[in-house]
């Protein structure tokens, strides 16, 4: 199985899956730039896979999808239609030469949900509005990735596939202060605190409820997934516990042994909107996947990150 993104936070989770029966090629952006349709197209020359699961993408934070929102669309539209397309034509190749197609799944996110939307998020209101303006390039990029897979199992009848996860963290995250998401932004800041003595300043009151999945849970979902998923409607898999950010932090606090009291709340800055819950059934009934609880995917990320700090992305 082929892994775009293998590098990444979700990509390098396929190490920590215990199988026997599949083998995991896992592409960083040094081994195929897959904005070079030649670089995509040689990777499944060179590594002819049975199945592909496409995670590679330019992901960032609210700030470098606003700053560089043109990079974003453009990275994400040429890295997702070169991996499509030269799937397609190696499934055909296969195909000529008497093997089945080659399965894709690609990962779409809850964040390209329009703003306007009613809660649960459900995968019919996908394209039904615009997305929140702060990543319309990377969420129109997405969407298009949604399009062309479905357009290709309609014309070439192939079973490829799609699924929307929520918030993920865990090891290898990207622990930049500028470039993160919330998890290892909090475990960012509360270890530097503890290490430096300066407060951690938390935007709004922290009351905001989101969703969390571990990444190794994500790995595991995708690829069962893979092999008993065939329908182009694409499927929400996170984790629907909702948890507030305060409890995130608590959690963070107990784990790295930092009085979660220390912790300053900026309430003149914005809470975010209070809850974006996902509808995740059609899955679970699926599949009775029981998710790491959010404390022991905390504790994983957390011992990972002390072990390896300061060689962490984002860090140093
Ligand atoms: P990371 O930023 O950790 O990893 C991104 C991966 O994409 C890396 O392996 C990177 O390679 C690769 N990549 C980036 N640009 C290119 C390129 N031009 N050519 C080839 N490979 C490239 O992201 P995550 O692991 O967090 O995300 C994986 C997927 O999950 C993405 O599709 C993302 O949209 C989706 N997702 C993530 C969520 C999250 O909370 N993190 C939430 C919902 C969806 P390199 O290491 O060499 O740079």
């Amino acid at each position: 199985i082929l892994i775009t993104g293998g590098s990444g936070m979700v990509g390098s989770a396929f190490n920590r899956i215990n199988t026997q029966d599949h083998f995991f090629a896992l592409l960083s952006s040094q081994d195929a730039d897959l904005r070079n349709s030649y670089a995509a197209g040689a990777a499944m020359h060179d590594w002819e896979p049975d199945a592909i699961i496409h995670l590679a993408a330019k992901v960032g934070g609210v700030k470098g999808n606003m700053e560089r929102v043109a990079e974003f669309f453009e990275d994400n539209i040429l890295i997702n239609t070169n991996v499509l397309k030269e799937a397609r034509h190696y499934s055909e190749r296969r195909i000529a030469a008497g093997k089945p197609p080659v399965k894709v799944l690609s990962l779409l996110s809850t964040c390209i949900y329009p703003d306007d939307v009613q809660y649960p998020l459900t995968t019919d209101q996908i394209h039904n509005g615009p997305p929140h303006p702060s990543n319309f390039g990377y969420a129109y990029a997405k969407r298009m990735l949604d399009v062309h897979t479905r357009a290709i199992a309609q014309q070439f009848d192939m079973h490829w596939i799609t699924a929307v996860p929520n918030n993920i963290f865990g090891e290898n995250d990207n622990f930049s202060l500028e470039h993160s998401h919330v998890v290892p932004a909090l475990i960012r800041k509360i270890y530097d605190a503890k290490l430096t003595g300066n407060p951690v300043i938390l935007w709004g009151d922290g009351t905001a409820l989101r969703e969390f999945t571990y990444s190794t849970d994500i790995a595991n979902i995708l690829l069962w997934m893979v092999q008993n998923y065939n329908d182009p409607e694409p499927m929400n898999i996170g984790n629907h516990v909702q948890h507030c950010i305060k409890d995130v932090a608590e959690l963070i606090c107990n784990i790295l042994d930092y009085p979660y009291d220390a912790i300053l709340w900026d309430t003149d800055q914005p809470t975010g909107q209070l809850k974006k819950p996902s509808d995740n059934s059609k899955f679970l009934q699926m599949n009775d996947f029981k998710y790491t609880t959010l404390y022991d995917g905390l504790k994983k990320t957390c011992d990972w990150y002390i072990a390896n700090y300061p060689r962490v992305r984002g860090v140093s």
